[in-house]
Order: structure tokens, then C-alpha cells, then sequence
């Protein structure tokens, strides 16, 4: 079965492979990886030649410490001479309970009990479950979720319900996804002061919309400060405040949503530290296992995990048949024994500060509408929607691996690329932009 050569394994791809949100109509072309190590990936295109280049996503920005990282390959082969998998119902096992005290180290204080699930996706089920089971078990049910536009929490349906209304295609399965509460999507900018006029509307707005619903409210459910692949969009910690206020103010609960947040993407470890805010509940991911394997978790506070036990049915209602994977606990524990051994914090400054001096000759483009940078988050949004696969090949011509949405060519380098990397990384990706769209 494994004897195609790279033609054939990417022709049988095309033909019966899906990949993420693809036509098997009209598949685009994949690239074939063969390798990767430190922060290159080597590639073949396809129209056959062989590439190396800088992994500017960080495979969809969990390998913070590149590929073939010594220390996780070593955790990984020694969790595998003791044991890959077994059940979490009724057993435990060390890489889980270690995983669960390292997080809890890192977490805002008060959140005390962890859910592990298997996706990030999987993770925000589960949260906006013990939200519902929260106020059910307090016979005061409620049902629906606030949120603000441009969000994105995920692909299976009640993280889509939670998605911006139009990237999460809300049309497309009306009827079937639940309709919760969207405010208006904050505006733009980290640096807004709380008396910004534009901010102060937001605001106005956002307390008369939950007014109007706050019975019914079960929580509130955000991506601090960075909303990720809903637009890569940046907004001032105040919104953060007025969303905890509103939920206090109404006995509603706050649900952060760090997957892609968390571990320092956007410099500090939370993206919600930016507004001393603790929330009731906290989802992580991506990041966690450094891009091995997938895992993440659900964090709550006693309160949260009492009232959920205390209903009806007892207990928080999830067990994902792969739950607590020891494989995944023991390299999520070394790769945030990686994280803390590292000085990270300094690290993303440093990568930030090579994506905003790189990117910045962007802005003179005539496509380019605008250029920020929030930690090790470098975006180039354009005028116009990009020609992904044509910004794709020219970005690979030029030694970098880009994946770019809509009208955004983003990166979200690992940590750990070097200064001169990161100036083959930014100078690529500019590039490509050139070529392309001029
Ligand atoms: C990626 C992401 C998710 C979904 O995680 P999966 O592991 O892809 O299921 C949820 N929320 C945010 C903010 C994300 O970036």
C-alpha cells in the first residue's frame, strides 16, 4: 500500500482525499510534505519541484517549537514504551494528573477543575455544557449564548452556533444550528481609550442587546482581545470589562476561549491578562501539545464545576472515548516544561518585533489595506480577497509556507525562528503580495 511515489500519492490524494473546508469537485492542489524539522518544512508541488521552506502558520499555529523538537520527540517515544492509550473512565494516569497541575499553575487563579478533550472544538462543547448544566442545576435554566460578531469557535455545531453568523455560515444551516445573541464585533484596535467614541457606541449598543436577552443568557462566550480566524482582528481590553460587567450585572457566565490565544501567541501567557479578568471558564488548545497531537481542555472555577455536579444528571455530561490521551498528556507536559524553560514572553517580543519591522514595507502596496502585528501575529489584510493558491505558489517560490483566508495573509511563526529567518519569512511574504495582487 505504500509504494506511490510523491506523483502518485499526490494524484490518489485529489481524487479521494478531503481536506479542510474542500471541493471534491474541484480540489485544490496540496503540497506533499516529506519532512520537517526545526522550522522548514520540505515540500513537493505540485507540479513536481521540491521546496524548502520556513513555516510562516506553525501548522496552524500549534508548533510553537518547530518540528522534531528534541525534548517532545523524547517525551513521546518514553510515554510510548509505557503505554499510548487507556480509558479515563474509572482510570488515571500520571501525564494527565501532571498536565492538569501544570495548567492550573499557569491558569488565572480560581479556575480549579479541568475537562481534557480531544479538540479544540470538542473543548468549547464541553464549556458551553457546563454553562447550561451551571444554571440548570440552579432550576433557573437558560439557553442561550452571548457573543460578538467575528468570532470563531470551532467547526462542530454549537462552537459554528457561537461563530461569526456569516463565516460560520449560519445560513447555510438554519434550522439546525440554535440562534444565540451576536453584538456587534468590537472596534478595531488594542490601543482604544475606554472613552473612544466609537468604543463608547459599542458599548451602548452591546448593554441594550443584552439587556433585552439577559434572562435568558447562559454565558457569554469570547476570543480575548485577538479574534482569530474569524479576521484576525484586534480589539481593546475595555470589551473585555464591559462583557464581564454585563454577565456579573445579569448572572450570566464568562467563557474565554484562548485555543488560539493562549501560551503567549499574543505576548502575555492569556490574552485575557490584558484585562486582569479571571473567567469562569477558560478553553485551551492548539498550542498545548506544541502541534503533536491533538488535545485541549476546559477549565473551570469550584463554583462552576459544584453547580454543574449539583444538578440532575450529577455530573458534567462528556466522555470523549480518547479523553486524557496519555501520549498527548506527556508531550503537552514537556512542551509546557519547554514553554516555562524558555524565556517565551521575551521570545514573542522578539519575533514581534521582527514581524512589524519585516511586514511594514507592506504597507506601501497598492493592495494592501493594512498591516498589525499583536505578539507573534503578523497581518497583511488586502483590499481585495486573496488568490490563495496563487499567493500560496508565489510565497513557496520565495521559501515560505503560507495558508491565506479571505482578503488576509497572515503568519503565526513558531517562537522559536531566528531573526534572519523571520526576515526570510517577512520579505517572502510581502513579496508574494507584490507578485500577485501588486
Ligand atoms: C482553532 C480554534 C478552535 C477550534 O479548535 P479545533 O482544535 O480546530 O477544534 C476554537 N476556538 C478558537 C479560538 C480557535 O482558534
Amino acid at each position: 500500500m505504500d509504494d506511490l511515489d510523491p506523483d502518485a500519492l499526490l494524484a490518489y490524494d485529489r481524487e479521494h482525499v478531503w481536506h479542510p473546508y474542500s471541493s471534491a469537485l474541484a480540489p485544490t492542489d496540496a503540497y506533499l510534505v516529506e519532512s520537517a524539522e526545526g522550522v522548514r518544512l520540505r515540500l513537493r508541488a505540485p507540479d513536481g519541484g521540491a521546496h524548502e521552506v520556513v513555516d510562516a502558520m506553525s501548522s496552524w499555529w500549534c508548533a510553537v517549537h518547530g518540528y522534531r523538537v528534541p525534548e517532545l520527540d523524547a517525551a513521546a517515544r518514553d510515554q510510548l514504551g509505557r503505554m499510548s492509550h487507556v480509558m479515563f473512565g474509572g482510570l488515571t494516569h500520571e501525564p494527565a494528573v501532571g498536565l492538569v497541575r501544570r495548567l492550573l499553575a499557569l491558569a488565572p487563579a480560581g479556575l480549579e477543575h479541568v475537562f481534557l478533550a480531544d479538540s479544540g472544538s470538542v473543548s468549547v462543547e464541553v464549556a458551553m455544557k457546563a454553562a447550561l448544566q451551571f444554571h440548570l442545576a440552579d432550576g433557573r435554566p437558560r439557553t442561550r449564548f452571548f457573543t460578538v460578531r467575528g468570532g470563531y469557535h470551532g467547526d462542530t455545531f454549537s462552537p459554528m452556533s457561537v461563530t461569526d453568523p456569516v463565516g460560520g455560515m449560519h445560513a447555510l444551516f438554519r434550522g439546525v444550528l440554535p440562534e444565540h445573541v451576536f453584538a456587534p464585533r468590537p472596534p478595531a484596535g488594542i490601543d482604544r481609550a475606554d472613552d473612544d467614541p466609537e468604543l463608547v457606541a459599542w458599548e451602548r449598543t452591546t448593554r441594550d442587546l443584552f439587556a433585552q436577552n439577559a434572562s435568558e443568557v447562559a454565558a457569554v462566550i469570547v476570543e480575548p482581545v485577538l479574534q482569530g480566524a474569524g479576521g484576525m482582528h484586534v480589539y481593546a481590553p475595555r470589551v473585555l470589562d464591559v462583557l464581564h460587567e454585563l454577565a456579573r450585572e445579569h448572572g450570566a457566565l464568562v467563557i474565554h476561549d484562548e485555543i488560539a490565544t493562549g501560551f503567549h501567541r499574543t505576548g502575555p501567557r492569556w490574552a485575557g491578562d490584558r484585562a486582569a479578568r479571571t473567567p469562569d471558564i477558560l478553553c485551551v488548545g492548539k498550542a498545548l501539545t506544541g502541534g503533536y497531537l491533538t488535545l485541549a481542555a476546559m477549565l473551570c472555577t469550584r463554583e462552576v464545576a459544584e453547580g454543574v455536579s449539583r444538578g440532575e444528571a450529577g455530573g458534567l455530561m462528556h466522555g470523549p472515548t480518547f479523553m486524557g490521551n496519555p501520549l498527548a498528556c506527556a508531550v503537552a507536559n514537556a512542551n509546557l516544561d519547554l514553554l516555562a524553560a524558555r524565556d517565551t514572553e521575551a521570545e514573542v517580543a522578539r519575533v514581534e518585533r521582527g514581524l512589524a519591522s519585516g511586514l511594514a514595507p507592506a504597507a506601501s502596496l497598492a493592495s494592501v489595506a493594512e498591516v498589525r502585528t499583536l505578539g507573534a501575529v503578523g497581518v497583511v489584510q488586502l483590499r481585495e480577497p486573496v488568490r490563495v493558491a496563487e499567493v500560496t505558489a508565489a510565497a513557496v517560490r520565495r521559501g515560505v509556507w503560507l495558508r491565506p483566508f479571505r482578503d488576509l495573509v497572515y503568519t503565526m511563526p513558531p517562537f522559536v525562528t531566528s531573526d534572519a529567518d523571520l526576515a526570510l519569512l517577512t520579505a517572502g511574504l510581502v513579496g508574494a503580495v507584490a507578485d500577485v495582487h501588486g
